[in-house]
This record gives structure tokens, sequence and C-alpha cells, in this order.
């Protein structure tokens, strides 16, 4: 979703710009749904092949091609023994019990998808080389390049060992190995456990992949080509079309703010203090079964939006978009995003002028944000996700009647209704919903944070006796 947003941002300056997912974790999702996989660490060479197309001077359309064929040859399974403890938190995000490993894992510090009793190093070369071989890509030849991935707490005489299983049973397979690479390039902090990742090699990706490279994480020796190979970007397509998003509604040149920009300013102020207020248990609700970040991201978001916004004079819709703005640009995760996005959204569906701003204005915008954030997300009510308070909270809104704090407050229960609700379901978006069954019995983070969102703006709105639409 950050990609989606950067590539419509970047298109809106005049940029080409292309978007490409990395899909290689074959116990993410099954064959079928294969464009559902996420990204681990196979993405390594999916992105080495990018850098080596782009630097010998390959255009746009090249490197968007080859780089999709990369991404079409890789395939990684993993397994995890121990989960990472983000910097400032005393628990890990996750544990595993004596004697059990997790299979499965994501490289934000994500369990692994199911465990299973703790096998020897053998055996787990067995089960990765076979996991992989059974999703092998149809003709892709005989010829790999092979990666044994330390999460950060595995030491390279454990993946060495594992690797000593692993080359022979490729050997049985037919495989011809090409340069294998054995310890630390795609980490989760001090996570314990591992990953084995097949590139299929074909005559180019062979010549990409030997490509010299240089980077803080991974070296290769040799010349690379002259930076003179770089073509300048411009305002057009390579095929000379004009890069066509339309650029960002203007948010200068507005009207002078009136009492709805100040309401509006309060309530971003207010959603920042409901958050921090909650930063730790978004954290742990995120950690159950996503990587527990979010309410830091929150945190953050909200302490840039307050910022960004301070000594502003503007109109509400000025101060959302702004506020959005700056949300995007610094809360990172896909609630940066989301969240920031739905702040933009909605401030752009205000009218420009704060003496229109009422009640009937804020429900019209509510669903324009709300059908933004499902559009970007591609989430529905059910899915587990902030869309399950925020549905819920919007269509009671637009039923309401009465001033702008009556009405919110009278929407609000049926949003804390719908966060509640999201204990007993399966996630089905986002990072938690690789753990199928696993994912239950937890509130979900983003819904949580919504409720604490929407509880603050009507605060923000009940406290201040001038807001337009009384
Ligand atoms: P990340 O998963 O990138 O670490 P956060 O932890 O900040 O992001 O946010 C996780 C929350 O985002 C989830 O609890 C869920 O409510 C929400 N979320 C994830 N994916 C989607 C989506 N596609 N649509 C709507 N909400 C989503
Ligand atoms: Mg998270």
């Amino acid at each position: 979703m950050n990609f989606g947003m950067s590539e419509m941002r970047l298109r809106s300056e005049g940029i080409d710009a292309r978007t490409v997912l990395v899909t290689d974790d074959v116990l993410s999702a099954r064959a079928e749904e294969r464009e559902q996989r996420r990204g681990i660490a196979g993405g390594f060479y999916v992105f080495k092949t990018a850098g080596a197309s782009a630097s010998r001077g390959d255009g746009l359309a090249e490197v968007e091609a080859i780089t999709r064929h990369a991404n079409s040859r890789v395939r990684t399974g993993g397994v995890a023994f121990n989960g990472c403890t983000l910097p400032g938190q005393t628990e890990p995000l996750f544990r595993v019990d004596p004697g059990r490993m997790e299979i499965g894992l994501g490289i934000h510090g994500e369990p692994g998808v199911r465990t299973s009793e703790l096998l020897a190093a053998r055996e787990i070369a067995k089960l990765l080389v076979e996991t992989i071989l059974d999703d092998a890509p149809p003709d892709a030849g005989s010829k790999v390049a092979v990666l044994v991935n330390g999460l950060g707490a595995t030491k390279y005489e454990e993946l060495f060992v594992l690797y000593s299983g692993i080359a022979p049973l490729l050997r049985e397979a037919g495989l011809e190995t090409h340069e294998p690479l054995i310890g630390e390039f795609v980490t989760s902090l001090d996570m314990a456990g591992c990953s084995l990742s097949l590139f299929w090699l074909d005559d180019d990706l062979e010549a990409l992949h030997d490509a010299p490279a240089a980077s803080p994480a991974f070296t290769r020796a040799g010349t690379a080509p002259p930076a003179t190979n770089c073509r300048p970007m411009t305002g057009t397509t390579e095929a000379g079309a004009p890069v066509s998003d339309p650029p960002h509604p203007s948010t200068t040149n507005e009207d002078p703010g009136g009492q709805a920009g100040i309401g509006a300013r309060a309530a971003i102020t207010a959603a920042l203090a409901a958050v921090e207020a909650a930063e730790e248990e978004l954290g742990r609700l995120d950690a159950t079964a996503g990587d527990g970040d979010h309410g830091a991201g929150m945190a953050r978001g909200f302490r840039a939006a307050v910022a960004a916004v301070a000594g502003l004079d503007g109109t509400a819709r000025l101060s959302l978009v702004t506020a959005g703005q700056a949300f995007m640009d610094q809360a990172g995760g896909a609630s940066g995003a989301l969240v920031g996005g739905w702040l933009v959204a909605t401030g752009q569906a205000l009218p420009p002028q704060d003496s229109a701003v009422n009640a009937a204005a804020w429900g019209a915008a509510l669903r324009q944000g709300m059908a933004a954030m499902a559009r970007l997300g591609g989430a529905q009510v059910g899915d587990k996700t902030m869309l399950d308070t925020l549905v819920p909270f919007v269509d009671a809104f637009t039923a309401g009647d009465g001033d702008l704090p009556t009405v919110w407050a009278a929407a609000l229960p049926a949003a804390e209704a719908g966060m509640r609700g999201t204990v007993e379901m399966i996630s089905r978006r986002g990072r938690a919903s690789r753990l199928g069954e696993r994912s239950r019995g937890f509130q979900d983070a983003g819904a949580t944070s919504m409720y604490c969102i929407l509880r603050a703006f009507g605060q923000a709105f009940a406290a201040d006796p001038d807001i337009e639409g009384r």
C-alpha cells in the first residue's frame, strides 16, 4: 500500500514509476494464490536483478519485466525457533515452546503459519527442499542460485550445517547450484530462524546475478558499468506518452479557515493524545498476529500530523489533508498508508469553505474517506481490520440527526461494537492474514486504534462550543 501511494505521488510529479511485489514465500499462500504470497528472503535475488538491470542501462519497462521474471523464479521456505524483541520492548513478539518450531516465518518478526515439533538440521533441510521443489517454477531449467539466510540469532555454523544437508538433496533432484550464499542477508533483529531460497537461473538472470554490486549489506567484486548508462527521467513514459495520473488536488489557495478548521486541528491533537495513551496496548495487540509496531507507528504518524498543522490557519479541509500527508510520510506500515490516505481523502471531500462544514458535510466526507481506505487496502467488513470499526461508525453517523458533536457521539457505540466484533474474526487482510485460524481470539490492532481516533475526534468536537454545524 505504501508503494502504491508512492507510485501515485511520483506519477503526479511527472515521474514514471512501477511497482513489482515480491511473492517468494511458498508457505504463505497456496500455489493457486501465488500472487497473494508475501516477500521474504528471496526478495534478495529480485532486488539484485532489478538493480543490475537498471545499472546496465535497461529502460524502465525492461527493468520491470525482468524484475517480474526474476520474482516468478524465486521460491523460499523458512522456519523460526524464537521471536525477535523490538527495540524498547522487554518481551519478544512471540515465543516458541520448548521442543517446538514455527514453520513459514515472516521477515518482520511475524510468527509462523503453523508449528511442528523441533526437527534436526537434516530434517529441516529435507522439509525446506521438499516444500520448495514441490512448488518449482515450470520449465525453469536446472541451474539454481541458493540462499541459506539467517534471521539474526542463528549462528553461521548452524547455517553451514543446514546447507550441508541441503546441497546433496539439490544434487539428487538434478539441480546444479550456482554460487550458494550462506549467511545473514535478510534479517529480523534477533529472531532465531532461517530460510532457504532457490532462484532458477537462465542466461540473462545469471548475468544479472553475477554482475558487480556494492551496497552496505552485499558486495560483489567487479567493475560496475559506467553511470553514464543512466537515462534522465522526464515527465513522459518511455513510449513518449505523458505520465498520466492527475496531480494531487491543490492544498493551497483555500479560503481562510474558520471554526471547522480549528475543530479539525483540535481533533488531530486529541487523536495524538489518545493513540499515545494506547500505544503499548496497540503494540501488544499487533504482536499477537502481526509485528508489534502498530502503536509506535500510529503515535509517530499523529505526532507528525500535529506538527504539520501547528500554526496552520486554514480550513478543516486543508487541515485534514495536511495532517494526512504528514501522517503518511512518517507512520510507516500498512496503517501509515491506510490512515494517512483516509485522513487525506476525508479532508478532500469536505467543502472548501469552512462555513459549509456541518454534520451532513462530515457525513459525506467520512463516507468518501472510508471508500478510499477500502479501495487502497482491498478489505471488506469482516476481514478483521480498521474498517470493522469505521464502516459501522459511518453508517450510524449518516443515519443520525443533529449537530456534529451529537451525531458523532451517537455513532460511537456502533464503532465500539464493530471493534469488539473483531475478536472472533479470522484476519483476511494485512500481515496477520497469513495466520488463518491463529489470528482468532484477539481484538484487531487497527480496529482498536480507529476507535481511539474516532472517540478522540468526538471529544474534541464536543469540547469546542463554536464548531460549525452545532
Ligand atoms: P503493518 O501490518 O504494516 O505492521 P500496522 O501494524 O501499523 O501495519 O497496522 C496493522 C493494522 O492495519 C491491522 O490491525 C489492520 O487493522 C490494518 N490493516 C492491515 N491491512 C489492511 C487492509 N488491507 N485494509 C484495511 N486495514 C488493514
Ligand atoms: Mg504491524
